[in-house]
C-alpha cells in the first residue's frame, strides 16, 4: 500500500577541498559518460529493431564495462550513481514521447554537471559536513542554513558552469499534506503572468520584476558583448587568450548570479501568494512552445514562468491550497470580465480593455487576471457550496506534482468538477 506523504527539497552550497574536487569531477564525468553511452545504445538499438531498449538490459552491462580494460575507470566512482543515470534517461524519453520536451540530448562537459546519490549519504550538522559513498575519508564542507526534515529520498550533487558546488536533497517527511478547502470564487486569486510586470492579480496588484535582476542583466549583456568581440578576434584552433578566458569565467559567474537572484525572487513571490490565499488560478502556459518565439524567449527565461508555476504547484500541496488552471487557449485577455463580450481585435499594445458592449474600462492585465479566476470556476457548480473536489483526484494530482519531473499537468479535473 502506498501512503502519500509530503516531499520537500533542500539545497546547500558545498565547499570541497582540492582532492575532493578531483573525485567529484570523476563522478560527474562517469555519470555523463554513462548517460551518453546509454543514449547512443538506445538510439542504435532502435535503428536496428524499431524497439526500445529496456533500462534493465542496459544496467546489466555496467558491471561488464567495469571489467573491461578500456572502461575500468568506472570502478573509481560510486556504482549507484552510475545506475541512477538510467531512470533519468527513461524519464527524458517519456517526456519526449508525451511531447513535453525534445529528444534527449548528449551531455557535454561544458554544461552544468550533476550526479545522484541514491543511498548512504551522511550528514553531520555539528561539523558542517556531508559524507558521500567513496568519499569516506573526509566529509565535504557544507553550510546548512536549515536542518533537513524527514527521510532522504534522493540527493544530487551539482557543479554550476561557474564552478560552484551544490547539493540538493529531496526528503519525504511522513506526514500527510494538509487538506484543501473547497474552492470559493470570492476567496480565489487569479494571476496573469506578464512581460511588463512579472504578474498581475485579479485584485489589481501588480508584482514588479525585481530591480536587482534588471541591473544584473544589463551587466550580463555588457560582458556578453565583450566576450563575443573577443571570440571574433580569436583564431580557430588556438587556445583562448588569458583575457578571453577571464571574460568567459566572469560571464558564467554572472549567469549564475542572475539565476540565483531570479530563483530567490520566484521563491519569495510564490510563497507569499500561496500563504495568503486559499485558491490560486493560473493559466496553463505552454512555456516550451512559447520559447520558440525568439522575440519573447529572453523575457520568458528572465521571468522564469515555468519555474514559478512549478513552485506554485508544490507549495500548494504543502500549504493545502487549491491550484486551478485554465486552458492556454481560453481567451482570457480578449473577454470582458464584467459581461463576457469578446474583443476579437485586441492588440498586444492595448493597455486598456474597453468593452463595446457594457462600457467597462479595465486595465488589460487585471481584466485577464479576473478572467483567469472566473474561467477556473466554470464547471464548479455553485461557488459558495460547490461539490467538494474528490480526494482521489487530488491525491493523484499531488503525487504527480511531487515527482520532480517537469511534467506536472495542472489539475484541469478540478475545474471540470
Ligand atoms: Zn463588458
Amino acid at each position: 500500500m502506498y501512503i502519500h506523504t509530503m516531499l520537500k527539497a533542500y539545497e546547500y552550497r558545498l565547499y570541497p577541498e582540492e582532492d575532493q574536487k578531483i573525485l567529484l569531477a570523476k563522478h560527474f564525468g562517469c555519470a555523463r559518460w554513462v548517460w551518453n553511452w546509454a543514449l547512443s545504445k538506445k538510439i542504435e538499438y532502435y535503428k536496428q529493431t524499431k524497439k526500445t531498449l529496456n533500462r534493465y538490459d542496459i544496467q546489466a552491462e555496467i558491471p561488464k564495462l567495469k571489467k573491461s580494460e578500456e572502461t575500468s575507470w568506472l570502478k573509481e566512482v560510486n556504482s549507484q550513481s552510475l545506475q541512477a543515470v538510467l531512470p533519468h534517461l527513461d524519464a527524458a524519453y517519456n517526456r519526449f514521447f508525451s511531447k513535453k520536451s525534445n529528444f534527449p540530448k548528449f551531455k557535454s562537459r561544458k554544461n552544468r554537471q550533476s550526479f545522484e546519490i541514491p543511498q548512504n549519504l551522511e550528514i553531520d550538522y555539528e561539523k558542517g559536513e556531508i559524507t558521500l559513498p567513496k568519499f569516506k575519508k573526509k566529509g565535504i564542507k557544507c553550510i546548512f542554513h536549515r536542518k533537513i526534515l524527514g527521510e532522504i529520498r534522493t540527493c544530487t550533487i551539482k557543479r554550476s558552469r561557474a564552478g560552484s558546488y551544490y547539493v540538493s536533497i529531496l526528503t519525504e517527511d511522513g506526514t500527510e499534506p494538509p487538506k484543501k478547502p473547497v474552492p470559493k470564487r470570492n476567496k480565489a486569486l487569479g494571476i496573469d503572468l506578464g512581460l511588463k510586470h512579472f504578474a498581475i492579480t485579479s485584485d489589481g496588484t501588480k508584482i514588479e520584476n525585481p530591480r536587482l535582476l534588471d541591473s544584473s542583466l544589463k551587466k550580463l549583456q555588457r560582458v556578453q558583448r565583450s566576450f563575443s568581440r573577443k571570440l571574433k578576434a580569436h583564431k580557430k584552433g588556438e587556445p583562448l587568450s588569458n583575457n578571453a578566458e577571464k571574460t568567459k569565467k566572469k560571464l558564467s559567474q554572472l549567469h549564475e548570479r542572475v539565476r540565483n537572484q531570479r530563483k530567490d525572487f520566484l521563491h519569495k513571490t510564490s510563497t507569499q501568494l500561496i500563504r495568503e490565499n486559499q485558491t490560486i488560478c493560473i493559466e496553463d502556459l505552454n512555456v516550451q512552445g512559447m520559447v520558440k518565439n525568439k522575440r519573447l524567449a529572453r523575457h520568458i527565461f528572465d521571468v522564469g514562468w515555468g519555474a514559478f508555476r512549478q513552485m506554485l504547484t508544490y507549495k500548494a500541496e504543502w500549504y493545502g491550497v487549491n491550484l486551478l488552471t485554465i486552458g492556454r487557449f481560453d481567451p482570457s485577455s480578449k473577454t470582458c470580465s464584467a459581461c463576457g463580450w469578446i474583443k476579437k481585435d485586441l492588440k498586444l499594445s492595448d493597455r486598456e480593455f474597453v468593452c463595446e458592449s457594457c462600457g467597462s474600462v479595465l486595465d488589460r492585465d487585471v481584466n485577464a487576471a479576473i478572467n483567469i479566476r472566473d474561467f477556473s470556476f466554470i464547471g464548479i457548480r455553485n461557488d459558495s457550496e460547490s461539490t467538494p473536489v474528490s480526494e482521489a483526484s487530488l491525491e493523484t494530482q499531488s503525487r504527480k506534482s511531487d515527482e520532480r519531473s517537469h511534467s506536472q499537468e495542472a489539475p484541469r479535473s478540478l475545474a471540470a468538477g
